[in-house]
């Protein structure tokens, strides 16, 4: 039993005019996230990730389809039992939402005061989710004497201080530079790891998906128009909008200006074979060229490695008059992609 499932959940608005069509932010999305996920959503801005958040975190109800968090369905729940919802999930924010009148342990204090939780017991779990973030030295501290990266610090050792299985980061890193990026994101994979708790990560930033995600789901108007395992993804999108978002960390494939080079040295036929772990060798289809009396010189190309697992990609450019029989061939085992 996935411990987030959403079934054809769609979310429109009011139109803002009388007479016009609502707004449909969320259309019909329907995902499995499994406990222990680290599950990336994808999406550029205005796709509908933010909704979707809070359809999840029961802060806004579906116009339609069922959302289920932990085997429960929460359409409908009354408002007590949607707080029993909301305390199972943490959350953090792309601008960290501390209190900044409050210490950094007072931040991490204030949802286990809200809980009811007892003094001495608030001050030993205030204590042990610093050392986890590895904040103890700032407990005193304020908001403002932190740098970017300890606020989102302090935002997850809050987040997580009610013991939530779920954590939902909505663009956590974005306004983090690169190396503060790469620090949270390992706590980030240290919480799942070690704490067990599933993650889900909205972002439009593809490096983050790549660095920490099991399993992505790319949005695009309102829609999950592409999900699966993050090789997978990676490896062979199949959507206009996935190839996009891969393009910008995966140089493999030729963007419009290195293809306009490409096409000015090599008048003839392109194509791009794309490789994978455990699928056919490269030699084989090389092999296949050689049959057909294709010859081809290598032109652009890269090999990548994603959660252990490696793949690539290999743009050719074919000589030969039976170059449609060898692609024939070769298509049958492996993705071609002829280089328009
Ligand atoms: P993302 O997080 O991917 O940037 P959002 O979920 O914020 O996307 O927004 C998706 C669409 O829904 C956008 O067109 C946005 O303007 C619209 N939208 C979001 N929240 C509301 C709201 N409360 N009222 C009306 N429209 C909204």
């Amino acid at each position: 039993m996935p411990i987030v499932r959403l079934s054809e959940v769609s979310k429109s608005y009011p139109p803002s005019k009388r007479g016009a069509a609502p707004l449909v932010a969320v259309d019909t999305v329907s995902l499995d996230i499994e406990a222990g996920d680290i599950f990336g959503i994808i999406g550029y801005s205005g796709a509908g990730k933010s909704t979707l958040v809070r359809l999840i975190n029961a802060l806004e109800p579906v116009t339609g389809g069922t959302v289920e968090v932990d085997g429960r369905v929460i359409s409908g729940l009354r408002e007590r039992q949607l707080h029993d919802v909301r305390r199972g999930i943490g959350m953090i924010f792309q601008q960290f939402n501390l209190f900044n009148s409050r210490t950094v342990a007072g931040n991490v204090e204030y949802p286990l005061q809200v809980a009811g939780m007892p003094a001495a017991e608030r001050k030993a779990r205030v204590a042990e989710m610093l050392e986890f973030v590895g904040l103890a030295g700032k407990a005193r501290n304020y908001p403002d004497q932190l740098s970017g990266g300890q606020k989102q610090r302090v935002g997850i050792a809050r987040a997580l201080a009610t013991n939530p299985k779920i954590l939902l980061a909505d663009e956590a890193t974005s306004a983090l530079d690169p190396e503060t990026t790469t620090e949270v994101l390992a706590l980030l994979k240290k919480v799942n790891r070690e704490l067990g708790i599933t993650i889900v990560l909205i972002t439009h930033e593809m490096e983050v998906i790549k660095a920490v995600a099991n399993r992505v789901a790319v949005m695009d108007s309102g829609r999950v128009i592409e999900q699966g395992s993050v090789f997978d993804v990676f490896s062979d999108p199949q959507t206009d909008a996935a190839k996009r978002f891969v393009s910008t960390v995966i140089r493999a494939v030729p963007e419009r200006e290195a293809l306009e080079q490409l096409r000015l040295k090599h008048p003839g036929r392109i194509v791009t074979v794309s490789f994978a772990d455990g699928g056919v060798s490269q030699s084989e289809v090389f092999l296949e060229f050689a049959n057909h009396g294709v010859t081809f010189e290598l032109v652009y190309g890269g090999v990548n490695e994603i959660q252990g697992r490696t793949f690539g990609h290999l743009t050719l450019a074919l000589k030969g008059d039976r170059i449609d029989a060898a692609l024939a061939a070769i298509s049958r085992t492996v993705s071609v992609t002829e280089v328009r």
